[in-house]
């Protein structure tokens, strides 16, 4: 399959005046991008890069980051794209893993790691290269953003980018047609927002609504003002335009925004079925909610996949992707591997498709098996229509007396307390029970809460063995980029130590 450097070329010779991108008062056609790819291309080779080599784009979403990525790949090399809000500490990291020889970012960066910096894309005006495109070429290093842990680099070639456009483009209807004008206000640097936002528009010759930096206000009225057609979203998003709405008094402009949109989803993270239940009565518009990973390209399950669009559920396998549930083991805080049954509860989610990545950089570690199936690491369980509903990570799941709990269903329980903002279930180890519930909480502005009143509240509607046993009250919890709360980064915190 074609990279995206190449569909952009198609879409160039295909609509070359049809529109490209839409940027904050900026206007491209497909011709136009295809020769900013075309120059920075040049500017690579002009620089010396070779086929392979590894360069590293920090750039905020917009036309720069689209000439800096997909004129790396036009020039052969492999693009490391990276999340703009990491630190240095993450940033040397990132360089020193993948080998990146050059990193392209904006004007106030200073260099890391020995890396020489290209302010933007590099620009060349000779004729751009001629490379041969090889489809089981590395075209990505992408970083999972590491709520788990240290980042690592999955490795996705241009024909597993290319075979999750077509997968996603196989439902009916499509997530993106010719016609559409899609927002993109999904971090381009992300594999969701590369390749199911951008690489959906490129496949398809669409029109990308680009916008920098989730404002909500802001997206609303670039909604209306462009007429967009099609929105892949995250639960953040949906929820700060709900907020933005409350703010307002008014759900005029919201409505306004989607009256247009004919296809809104979300994925990433859980979308609250409350989120998706205003969403339908407030902007008339119904989210198709769907799953997927990094190491995926990364588009799994969508409901839009059945048709079924139901609050709190990711549907089923998309076209071409097969899923399975299996038994699996878990890994306690004590630190024994305890298996989890599939029929006596969630089952682990098992993914087999020519979408998935080659193993995490450099040597191809955590691959998928001989038969070409990965396991996930996420858990859940199908309804009564087959349907999938996601329960919680392997690596979150806390094990007391050897019973399951699964942190999601005592956070929904705690989360009811009227002065519980937000919570967080993790384990700690326990000498009797193996480990034991860890409560972290941050409470509503002004009000509080003792540990017993929570206990309490837990006890009223769960079992014994999944109440707290005791508690941790933080200002805030931590979030990852796409609005999970990271269980990993608590236990980093050291809130997961035994008192
Ligand atoms: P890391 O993998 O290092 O923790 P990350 O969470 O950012 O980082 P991604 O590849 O971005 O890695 O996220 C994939 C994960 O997001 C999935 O494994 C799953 O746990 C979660 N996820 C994706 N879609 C949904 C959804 N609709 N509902 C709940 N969780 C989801």
């Amino acid at each position: 399959g074609p990279s995206l450097s190449t569909l952009v070329r198609a879409a160039a010779r295909d609509r070359p005046d049809a529109p490209a991108v839409v940027t904050g008062g900026r206007r491209l056609s497909w011709a136009e991008l295809d020769a900013e790819v075309d120059r920075a291309a040049a500017g690579y080779v002009a620089a010396g890069l070779e086929p392979g080599e590894r360069v590293a784009v920090q750039l905020p979403n917009g036309v720069d980051w689209l000439g800096a990525v997909l004129g790396a790949l036009r020039a052969g090399l492999v693009v490391v794209p990276v999340n703009t809000a990491y630190t240095d500490t993450e940033l040397d990291f990132v360089l020193r893993d993948s080998g990146a020889t050059l990193l392209v970012a904006g004007a106030d960066r200073p260099p890391v790691a020995g890396v020489p910096v290209s302010v933007g894309p590099p620009s060349g005006d000779g004729e751009p290269p001629t490379r041969a495109e090889r489809p089981d070429a590395l075209a990505f290093l992408a970083y999972t953003s590491g709520t788990t842990g240290r980042p690592r680099g999955a490795m996705l070639t241009t024909a597993a980018l290319r075979a999750n456009q077509a997968q996603c483009l196989a439902m009916d209807p499509p997530p993106v047609r010719p016609d559409d004008r899609v927002l993109i206000a999904l971090p381009l640097f992300h594999v969701y927002g590369l390749n199911t936002g951008f690489g959906l528009v490129a496949a398809t010759g669409a029109c990308a609504v680009l916008v920098d930096g989730f404002d909500p206000q802001g997206s609303l009225a670039v909604m209306a003002e462009e007429q967009v057609t099609a929105v892949p979203g995250a639960p953040p998003m949906y929820q700060a335009w709900l907020a933005a709405a409350d703010a307002a008094g008014s759900d005029a402009q919201l409505r306004g925004a989607f009256a247009a949109v004919r296809l809104a989803s979300s994925g990433a993270a859980p979308l609250p079925p409350e989120v998706w239940t205003a969403m339908r009565e407030r902007a008339g518009v119904t989210v198709w909610e769907g799953y997927g990973l990094t190491e995926a390209s990364p588009v799994v399950a969508s409901t839009l996949a059945t048709g079924r669009a139901k609050p709190g559920c990711v549907g089923g396998p998309i076209p071409g992707v097969e899923l399975q549930l299996r038994d699996t083991a878990v890994h306690s805080a004590a630190g024994e591997n305890e298996p989890v049954a599939a029929d006596d509860g969630p089952g682990e989610i098992w993914v087999r498709g020519a979408n998935l990545f080659s193993g995490y950089w450099p040597d191809g570690a955590d691959a998928p098996d001989a038969d070409g199936w990965l396991a996930t690491g996420d858990l859940a369980y199908a309804d009564e229509d087959g349907d999938l509903h996601l329960v919680d990570r392997r690596s979150d799941l806390v094990l007391v007396s050897g019973f399951n709990v699964y942190p999601a269903e005592v956070e929904r329980v705690l989360d009811t307390h009227p002065a519980v903002a937000e919570s967080a279930v993790i384990g700690v180890p326990d000498a009797r029970t193996g480990s034991a519930v860890r409560a972290v909480v941050a409470l509503r502005p002004g009000l509080r809460a003792t540990f017993e009143e929570l206990r309490a509240h837990a006890a009223a509607s769960l079992a014994r063995y999944k109440v707290p046993t005791s508690m941790h009250v933080l200002a805030a919890l931590p979030h990852s980029l796409t609005g999970k709360v990271s269980h990993a980064r608590l236990r980093e915190l050291g809130l997961s130590r035994a008192e």
